[in-house]
């Protein structure tokens, strides 16, 4: 990787200001996945050892620059405490005299939570004053939220510009795992892309026709490829503007030799919900009034069909309407199967928000290689655009002696 990380630096009686993605669902006051808050404690734990000092950025919930007392941190604060059986205050505001007091205050091997962000509209717009005081309550700073890389905001690239900025471990492991698919993935590679809409993917879908040896398309994004091979798919999801662009990524594939593997039959369900009446029908027999949820069973054993010889799997968005048990087969079914697949040795990376929460609500993910805290930072990731909240780590010099590499590096 060519972005510093915190192993380049001594956090030794350092002020470590770092930004964590701790935007996790909250339920009854309590947390109800901790996956997020586990997944940075490695970055944590490195710096208290090393004997620093953090002061930790997250926001939560969307409380669009108010106070919003449902999206305080406390809950989450509590549970880290818990994890790292260490006080973890959280100051009243991100704001304040009384933030800077409890800043100043901090000893090496203590953790200080900022109050959530967001509930200033300035972080959200990148404000460069609510920047400069942020970035005054740290000597360095680390980014580990890579789920909000994605976006230019105070925390995630203002605080850079005043900071030498490193990658935590989290933001190390993500862009490492999602970059061996972009670079040289062990071949076959195979991409499975599922979830609602063909326009969330479109980007995806392009950079990797250039990587990958197969697509298989399930979910709801599914119907539009199904239109433009000629189908009509009844009640379906269905975008009918993208219905050229299907036609063109078919082609494109086509062209390249992609394999371009589609459902060749569906679960109907007369509703979209949970007890409606449902059946397996073949794709070209998709009745009017009824909307396919899920792939069939044929196009479940042509999936693992295709996926058999590869080495390499991405997975992104659910092949059905999985939060509804029923229209959940498929999904449940191919997660079961990669984590098979990464314990026989196949490189297996998930990505998105919902086909990680599938995984995980199968307790699955540890055996998957990798699995994106990131949904949105993901998908950009593998668009192959540059996330502006990475841009601004300090990239590691190769030819040069490292003199440049802090912008607020001291000057001898
Ligand atoms: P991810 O978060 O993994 O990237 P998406 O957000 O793209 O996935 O899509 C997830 C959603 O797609 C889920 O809410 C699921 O219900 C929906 N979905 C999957 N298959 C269908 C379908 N056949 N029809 C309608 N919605 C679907
Ligand atoms: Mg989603």
């Amino acid at each position: 990787m060519d972005k510093l990380t915190i192993r380049d630096f001594d956090p030794s009686g350092k002020r470590v200001l770092v930004r964590v993605d701790f935007n996790v669902p909250i339920e009854d006051g309590k947390v109800k996945d901790d996956s997020r808050i586990r997944a940075t404690l490695p970055t944590l734990r490195y710096l208290l050892e090393h004997n620093a000092s953090l002061v930790l950025m997250s926001h939560l919930g969307r409380p669009k620059g108010k106070v919003v007392e449902s999206a305080r941190l406390r809950p989450v604060a509590a549970w880290l405490s818990a994890l790292l059986r260490l006080p973890v205050p959280v100051t009243g505001d991100a704001l304040g005299v009384g933030t800077r007091d409890a800043v100043a205050r901090l000893k090496p091997g203590q953790v200080l939570m900022l109050e959530n962000l967001r509930f200033h509209s300035e972080e959200e717009q990148n404000d460069a004053e609510y920047a400069t005081t942020l970035a005054s309550y740290g000597d360095v700073f680390v980014n580990d939220a890579f789920g909000t890389a994605h976006r230019a905001h105070a925390s995630t690239v203002g605080v850079a510009a005043h900071l030498p900025a490193y990658a935590g471990l989290l933001m190390e492991r993500e862009i490492k795992a999602l970059s061996s698919l972009l670079e040289s993935p062990p071949r076959p590679f195979a991409a499975v892309i599922g979830g609602a809409k063909v326009s969330g993917k479109l980007g995806v879908l392009a950079n990797l026709m250039e990587r990958v040896d197969a697509f298989l398309i399930g979910g709801g994004m599914a119907n539009t490829f199904l239109v433009a091979q000629g189908n009509s798919v009844g009640k379906s999801l269905l975008e009918r503007d993208l219905v050229e662009d299907a036609r063109r990524i078919l082609e494109t594939a086509e062209r390249k030799g992609v394999q371009f593997v589609l459902p060749t039959d569906v679960l109907v369900a007369k509703e979209v919900t949970r007890g409606a009446e449902h059946k397996v029908v073949s794709v070209n027999k998709i009745p009017n009034s009824w909307s396919a949820v899920d792939i069939g069973p044929a196009s479940r054993e042509q999936f693992r069909e295709a996926l058999e010889p590869a080495q390499t799997i991405f997975w992104n968005g659910p092949l059905g309407v999985f939060e509804v048990p029923t229209f959940g087969d498929a999904t449940r079914r191919m997660a079961r199967y990669l984590a098979q697949r990464a314990d026989d040795g196949a490189t297996v990376i998930v990505g998105g928000g919902d086909s990680v929460a599938a995984v995980e609500e199968l307790g699955l993910s540890g055996r998957m290689t990798h699995i994106s805290t990131g949904g949105g930072a993901s998908l950009e990731f593998l668009e192959g655009r540059e996330l502006p909240g990475i841009a601004v780590l300090q990239n590691r010099l190769t030819e040069q002696p490292p003199v440049a590499a802090g912008r607020s590096a001291q000057k001898s």
